[in-house]
């Protein structure tokens, strides 16, 4: 029995309830870890003489991939890091991209490496990310880190679910007792977050687009956490008063003047009322996500030159697995 109960926690206490939610800035999260990434990255260079570097490769000419890509490389280097970019033409074949991932999993330069998804129709996606040498898998979606992060062991966890259990977190501290609802089950998000949530102590429930009552399972959660990629989906009647929402989508929508703009899978009109605390879209989840796969890169390089350099670096709070 945890010591904790929902109700005596931030975010299920009925004086947050109904005083509109406090904004959860993952922007402003996201600027302070990357800064405390570089600092981390020039002491690990003067100790162990060794620049992290991260290689993306990106096969096709997606032109919102492409942004992703060239956003990641600018970020890396902003922090210190190293980045190689691998931009390949839509018509390469598995078998090259998988030889050109050999040479990465061999190169002492290259610490991590991420693959751009979704690839083209012709290329496995299952069977390159699992190419990918674990110790290098940035993106922690091979089977080792999944088969890790499912049995509670050290590994590299996903990107975005890694960033928003930093925000819950650094909002809520302890998490054990809470009851969690995430509402999306995709190997990129819903899931790795259950299992971190499940890891951190709380009661989980995972919906889907076959679960027969979404509302009533959303409405028992003290943390909610939404990535379906629809937009609007979740109403105030799905919500309980105080909860801590986070809201994981992103669609683009066209606006007056041929302008567009992001919007999440909460109505957030709706819930930032009654929500405890909320992230907004744009400025929540999403500068999260290159924020810590810049931390996954720096991570991986520890790793490269033992386990030791890993736990002097002091970082127990946000790698613990
Ligand atoms: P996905 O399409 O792979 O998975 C969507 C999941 O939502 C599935 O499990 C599906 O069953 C479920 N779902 C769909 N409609 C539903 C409904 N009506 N009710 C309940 N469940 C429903 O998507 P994904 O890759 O997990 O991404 C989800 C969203 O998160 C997208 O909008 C994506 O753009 C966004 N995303 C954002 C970041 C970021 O950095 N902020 C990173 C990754 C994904």
């Amino acid at each position: 029995m945890s010591e904790k109960t929902a109700s005596e926690t931030a975010s299920g206490s009925p004086e947050n309830a109904g005083a509109g939610a406090s904004l959860i800035d993952g922007k402003a999260f996201a600027k302070n870890l990357r800064q405390r990434t570089a600092d981390e990255v020039r002491a690990f260079h003067e100790k162990h003489g060794v620049t992290p570097g991260l290689a993306v490769v990106l096969v096709g000419n997606d032109p919102a991939s492409e942004v992703y890509v060239r956003n990641k490389a600018l970020e890396t280097h902003r922090v210190g890091m190293r980045s190689f970019m691998h931009m390949l033409p839509e018509t390469t074949s598995e078998a090259s991209l998988l030889h050109l991932i050999e040479r990465l999993n061999e190169d002492p330069e290259i610490h991590g490496i991420l693959v751009q998804l979704p690839l083209p129709k012709h290329i496995d996606p299952f069977c390159v990310t699992n190419a990918i040498a674990p110790n290098k898998d940035v993106d922690g979606l091979g089977e080792v880190n999944a088969g890790r992060l499912m049995t509670g062991l050290p590994g590299i966890i996903p990107c975005t679910p890694l960033g928003c259990l930093m925000l819950l977190k650094s909002e809520l501290g302890d998490l054990r007792g809470l009851n969690a609802t995430v509402i999306g089950a995709s190997n990129l998000v819903g899931k790795p977050m259950a299992l971190l949530l499940l890891n951190e102590g709380c009661t989980v429930s995972i919906c889907h687009i076959d679960t027969v009552d979404p509302a009533a399972m959303s409405r028992t959660a003290d943390i909610l956490v939404v990535a379906t990629g629809k937009r609007g989906l979740v109403k105030k009647d799905w919500v309980k008063p105080g909860a801590t929402v986070i809201d994981v989508g992103i669609t683009r929508i066209p606006t007056e003047g041929g302008k567009t703009r992001l919007v999440g899978d909460v109505d957030f009109d709706e819930v930032a009322p009654i929500a405890g605390r909320i992230t907004p879209v744009p400025g929540g989840v999403g500068p999260m996500t290159i924020a810590c796969l810049l931390r996954n890169t720096l991570k991986a390089a520890r790793m490269s030159v033992g386990d030791k350099a890993c736990k002097e670096s002091g970082d127990k709070n946000w790698l613990p697995y």
